[in-house]
């Protein structure tokens, strides 16, 4: 008899997600460039924090989060009551397709787009709609013409994973008055701290009431263990978005890192100008191996082969070295490889492996 237990109509389209490998058979001291953390590790200050919230964790966490909302505000200049924090920004993304998409409406991601969007959408019920890039760049063009009247949210990532490609305000700005009157403009800033000087949108959601952004504390503040992200944007969407939140969604362990980590601004700064030194380091590294990238505004590089095949060989050879990136070929980008900036150490190893395998070393 088969069974007539049957998952919500969307589930059984989604395909896991795929995190970046950690481990390789037979190598210890590997190096791991596939998951875009960060190479230096957590703030000592965020240790501490976590090491003191152990002793109350018989304790249930705050619900409202304020501390660690008031940190974030006083950190980006905003208003704490439009912030909601989630269990990375996974889980605001996850409450905004909730939400707002259901069976019949259309969720729209971008070609090389980050593949939660899609995962979400489906698992609420709503339909992802694919639109193109122009050479590895948002096009907001596409997006426009991609949307229609069933157009409920539109994700991008502002820079964008894996293609670390940005656009400007302008074109964010004109995306969102562009888009049909029931549709969301989701802003995905998980690298926005790796960009000098920008907000991640933040003035335009100031501005508009169409426009709310995600943000995280795994990428730059090096807490992907920890689970903390968080969203902002206009006070009625955070009011709706707060209903389907779980009132303990963050751990006090992880309450207390998030507050710490973004406290500590000269660990911050250290790690970001770290990141664009060796970033700038190993993109040039890279394309005299005759290996060429778009320039990056994140804290990876996207390496560019001459097909499939090739990018494939050189992940093996990198894996024999005892060094992880990550295969993208999930992400249409078949012929390319996404390579976390690493530690000096890490970029130098990165850069002589692709140089040998090259034959330029
Ligand atoms: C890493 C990443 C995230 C989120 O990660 P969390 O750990 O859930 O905060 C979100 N968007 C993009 C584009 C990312 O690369």
């Amino acid at each position: 008899m088969t069974s007539q237990i049957n998952p919500q109509p969307g589930i059984m389209n989604i395909a896991p997600y795929q995190g970046g490998k950690a481990t390789l058979a037979g190598i210890d001291n590997v190096i791991k460039l596939s998951s875009n953390e960060n190479p230096l590790g957590p703030s000592e200050a965020a240790i501490e924090a976590v090491r003191r919230s152990a002793m109350n964790m018989h304790r249930y966490p705050s619900t409202d989060h304020r501390a660690l909302r008031e940190a974030i505000g006083n950190a980006h200049g905003l208003d704490p009551e439009k912030v909601i924090c989630g269990a990375g920004s996974d889980e605001i993304i996850a409450f905004l397709c909730q939400a707002y998409a259901g069976p019949g409406d259309e969720v729209i991601h971008t070609e090389h787009g980050f593949a939660m969007y899609r995962i979400s959408a489906l698992a609420a019920g709503a339909t992802p709609v694919e639109v193109p890039e122009r050479d590895r760049v948002t096009d907001v063009d596409a997006i426009l013409a991609g949307c229609s009247a069933r157009t409920r949210l539109v994700f991008i990532a502002n820079p964008n994973n894996p293609t670390g490609t940005m656009i400007g305000g302008a074109d964010v700005a004109r995306l969102a008055a562009g888009l049909p009157p029931k549709a969301l403009l989701v802003l995905d800033g998980a690298y926005a701290e790796f960009v000098d000087g920008f907000d991640g949108g933040a003035a335009l959601i100031g501005a508009r009431d169409n426009v709310v952004m995600t943000r995280t504390f795994s990428k730059l503040y090096g807490l992907g263990g920890m689970r903390v992200g968080w969203g902002y944007g206009p006070a009625a969407i955070i009011d709706v978005l707060n209903r389907v939140r779980g009132p303990f969604n963050l751990s006090a362990a992880a309450l207390a890192a998030g507050e710490a980590a973004i406290g500590d601004t000269g660990y911050v700064e250290h790690c970001r100008a770290e990141n664009a030194r060796w970033r700038a380091w190993l993109a040039e590294a890279l394309a005299t191996a005759g290996v060429p990238s778009d320039t990056s505004c994140a804290n990876f590089i996207l390496a560019r082969f001459a097909d499939q095949q090739e990018a494939e060989r050189c992940d093996q050879y990198l894996q024999s070295q005892g060094l992880i990136v990550r295969l993208v070929a999930g992400y249409k980008l078949p012929n390319a490889l996404r390579i976390t900036v690493g530690d000096e150490i890490a970029c130098r190893r990165v850069a002589t492996a692709i140089a040998t395998f090259k034959g330029v070393a």
